[in-house]
């Protein structure tokens, strides 16, 4: 893929995000990996509905900011995640509605925080470990993510929203939609008895 058409992709999909609802004002910010090495990201304070592809930010893997607006300063853990896992190639962070308040909630298991209840989310996505509480900008999320990185597809930040990476911006965007349909499900079953998957069939589902 060419920056070109990386930048077209990033631009329509954060669209495609922003018109249905996945994100609101400017919040949730996107990256990926170019060819030559350096990373493609939303710059600060721009709402995923409205980017220009000239005006992304590019930054090397060290963070050093290279052209376009300057990037959100959330690209710190986005780096973190390049550094340390070498199939990452796109990270996709947004405060959509569900996941968001999943992230809300006490007591969540912070090694997998969605417990199997369809096979998808085990498919496609794997355990979605929790990371504490940390205000914005601080920079034990990076540090943390760090830490994670390479054995975990997605995450969930407590208090603020998912992260998910992937081979390509695509595959990010559509596991984020799959963990956001999760989410929601999880808020529409509530406090009924759910039938989760047994250990076997989750087994079964991991070994594909
Ligand atoms: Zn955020």
């Amino acid at each position: 893929m060419t920056e070109q058409q990386a930048r077209q992709e990033m631009v329509q999909l954060g669209a495609s995000f922003f018109q249905r609802g996945y994100a609101t004002g400017s919040a949730g910010n996107l990256s990926m990996l170019l060819e030559d090495g350096n990373l493609l990201a939303t710059p600060t304070g721009s709402c995923l509905g409205e980017l220009d592809p000239e005006r992304l930010s590019k930054v090397t893997p060290q963070g050093e900011w290279i052209s376009g607006d300057k990037p959100s300063k959330e690209i710190a853990f986005h780096r973190a995640l390049y550094l340390n896992d070498e199939n990452c190639k796109a990270v996709v962070h947004l405060h959509s509605h569900y996941l968001t308040a999943l992230s809300c909630l006490e007591g969540l298991d912070a090694q997998n925080c969605i417990r199997p209840f369809t096979p998808y989310v085990v498919m496609r996505v794997g355990d979605v470990p929790v990371v504490p509480y940390y205000k914005p900008g601080d920079q034990r999320l990076a540090e943390d993510l760090s830490q994670l990185a390479g054995r975990y597809r997605a995450f969930l930040l407590a208090n603020h929203g998912s992260v998910v990476v992937g081979k390509s911006l695509r595959e990010a965007a559509d596991n984020t939609e799959e963990l956001e349909e999760t989410a929601r499900l999880i808020f529409t079953l509530g406090d009924r008895a759910i039938r989760y998957l047994s250990d076997d069939e989750v087994a079964e589902l991991r070994s594909r």
